[in-house]
């Protein structure tokens, strides 16, 4: 999509730190972590939440799955949170579905 930033950012178009990138995947470290250790694992197809998955598209979803457990594996992350925000109450900003992976400090549920 041309005017997503998360597209641009899977792209190359717009710099980033990789944490890991295969065809169908990119994960990139937070540009304002709320951990000591928050990347966020996309699709390089632009899918606009979870609101948006469906049969046609889930196969990637579950590949972000299995990207989120090889990285924290590789990283050591014994435990950590995955959020994905849908709609902007729930705090979604950049709509190209992400999901949050956090680590590294105690957390508190239920989150704010
Ligand atoms: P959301 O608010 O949609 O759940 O999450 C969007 C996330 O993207 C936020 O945590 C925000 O800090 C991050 N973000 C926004 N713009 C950029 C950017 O240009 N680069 C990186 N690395 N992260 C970004
Ligand atoms: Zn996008």
């Amino acid at each position: 999509m041309m005017d997503c930033l998360f597209c641009k950012i899977a792209a190359g178009e717009i710099p980033s730190k990789k944490v890991y990138e295969d065809d169908r995947v990119y994960a990139f470290y937070d540009i304002d972590p709320q951990a000591p250790t928050h990347f966020l694992v996309i699709p390089k197809q632009h899918i606009a939440s979870v609101a948006a998955v469906d049969v046609s598209n889930s196969a990637v979803v579950a590949h972000c799955f299995e990207v989120i457990t090889k990285l924290a594996a590789e990283l050591g992350m014994e435990s950590f949170r995955v959020v994905s925000n849908i709609g902007e109450q729930a705090g979604q900003s950049v709509f190209h579905l992400h999901f949050h992976v956090l680590s590294g400090r105690d957390m508190t549920w239920p989150p704010g």
